[in-house]
């Protein structure tokens, strides 16, 4: 057992809100800068939808994660053979226009225009071009267009669904869209890493942060091509690749990511996973039905004194696994199993998760109406305006039993709840949903506590990052604004 540290996210899909403030709170601290107009390390998507870049879901297009070839996996986006050959020319690489065009607006108008008879306005300007441009896409284009089948019927995840699903889904009665925010996910098996030919990316080891060496990167791209999230980003200023930091100058100091701190749903809860990294390969090739169990078994139990003792004998520190045993990430991925990795099929094997959102089910019922009566317990979950399949296609691998799982728990939790706080429904039933969703009284109450009453203390527990370096963060981090990447003095040239 080769035990390590992760800094880990779950994302609470049924609390965010697609206010966007997490992307506009990354975007002022790290890509505020040229050569990155174009970049949103956090951006937030509208599903059903195409995306960011647009359908970067869709492999046969990008070619992004690993296969599995008989025994072995390997990168889609390159092999032994071809790998020079790619960095001079990959044709899967995603294009400006998969992006948007970037634009600002042509603002002195409103200060400048002659005095006339009508208001004056601010025409969007190409920030490629300078020219006046026509916006034709965004980073969540979907979002004007919410659910409808305009943008959203190309979402690479409705192949999972049947002809009538997909009608159902579009029906303008039924139209229904959450939001799903995205990171970089901070891999286990990152292809990021695996594709680079300078061998600039790399996982850190105390915490599990996947970073990009701004000295050795020589802008080849390949980490673009090969992440299937399309989380690695080309800087046209610098020619380097830049990725989500998950703020680590920000976890260093003590302060929790930006995204994390500005969230106004309070969706994101931040804390340790120990895992076996030991296993990672073995779990990286099983059958795609097989994976998700997988990746929970690659996550240790805290408490366990065999764990314990592999930690600290791997140089883990006492502190983190006390987190590790705080950690609200562990148990909602572990212990209550309602936290799933995005597309673990790619097997790069994410370690942020999700907790499926719940439809609003009211209007799907026969007269709009809740039959709080039924012993058939979760029939609206079945009959839920997000199907099942497209959930599970997201985030369970393509096994629905894995969402059904996380959305019953969730359902019988909230039951329970009325049940004790209004009490149109009766203690027995709400008993009955627990003992149906495998759920206790007691761990009830816990999920309870974590997704409505918690506190900031509660959804951030990390421990106090021990390194010497951390000192040299202790500056203000806005003080490198400017400079590519954490803790230049100077911003790198092209070709350096
Ligand atoms: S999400 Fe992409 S960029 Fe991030 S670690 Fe995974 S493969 Fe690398
Ligand atoms: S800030 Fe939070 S609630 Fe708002 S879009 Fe981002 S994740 Fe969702």
């Amino acid at each position: 057992m080769n035990v390590r540290s992760q800094v880990s996210m779950v994302f609470h899909l049924d609390k965010c809100i697609g206010c966007h403030t997490c992307s506009i709170a990354c975007k002022n601290i790290w890509t505020d800068r040229r050569g990155t107009e174009y970049m949103w390390w956090n951006n937030v998507e509208t599903k059903p939808g195409t995306g960011y870049p647009t359908t970067w879901e869709d492999q046969s297009k990008y070619n992004g994660g690993w296969e599995k070839k008989g025994d072995e996996i390997q990168l889609k986006s390159q092999n032994k053979g071809d790998a020079l050959f790619k960095i001079f020319h990959n044709p899967n690489q995603p294009t400006m226009d998969d992006y948007y065009e970037p634009w600002t607006y042509d603002y002195q108008n409103l200060f400048n225009a002659p005095e006339g008879s009508d208001q004056p306005t601010a025409k969007p300007i190409s920030m490629v071009t300078g020219e006046y441009i026509n916006i034709e896409a965004g980073p969540n284009w979907d979002d004007d267009l919410g659910g409808s089948p305009v943008y959203a019927a190309n979402d690479p995840n409705l192949d999972a669904l049947t002809p009538e699903q997909r009608e159902q889904l579009f029906a303008t009665e039924r139209l229904v869209f959450f939001y799903f925010p995205r990171i970089c996910n901070h891999c286990l098996n990152p292809a990021c890493v695996a594709a680079c030919p300078s061998g600039a990316l790399y996982k850190r080891g105390e915490d599990g942060i996947v970073l990009i060496d701004q000295q050795r990167c020589r802008g080849w791209r390949a980490c673009v091509a090969a992440c299937p999230y399309k989380k690695t980003y080309f800087n046209w200023s610098t020619g380097k690749s830049e990725k989500c930091i998950l703020c680590f100058p920000r976890l260093e100091t003590g302060q929790a990511p930006a995204c994390f701190h500005s969230c106004v749903g309070r969706i994101r809860y931040l804390g340790v996973l120990l895992y076996d990294a030991d296993r990672i390969e073995e779990v990286a090739k099983l059958p795609d039905d097989q994976l998700v169990e997988g990746q929970r078994s690659l996550i240790l139990d805290p408490f366990d004194p065999a764990v314990i003792a592999a930690a600290r004998a791997n140089g883990v520190h006492d502190s983190v696994i006390e987190s590790a045993q705080k950690s609200p990430v562990y148990k909602f991925v572990k212990i209550w199993k309602m936290a799933l990795p995005p597309h673990l099929e790619y097997r790069t094997l994410p370690m942020l998760f999700y907790v499926p959102p719940m439809s609003p089910v009211m209007a799907n019922k026969e007269n709009d109406i809740i039959d709080h009566n039924t012993t058939d317990f979760f029939h609206d979950i079945e009959s839920s305006r997000v199907p099942i399949a497209y959930l599970a296609r997201l985030l369970g691998c393509n096994q629905e039993s894995k969402v059904r799982y996380a959305l019953r728990k969730q359902k019988a939790v909230r039951w329970y709840r009325r049940a004790v706080t209004v009490g149109d429904i009766s203690m027995e039933t709400a008993q009955k949903m627990l003992a149906e969703a495998d759920c206790s009284q007691q761990e009830a109450e816990a999920i309870y506590q974590l997704t409505s009453l918690c506190t900031f203390d509660d959804r951030f527990v990390i421990p106090p990052m021990h390194r010497e370096e951390a000192l040299e963060m202790m500056k203000d981090p806005n003080e490198h604004k400017a400079s590519t990447g954490f803790g230049f003095v100077g911003a790198p040239q092209r070709g350096m």
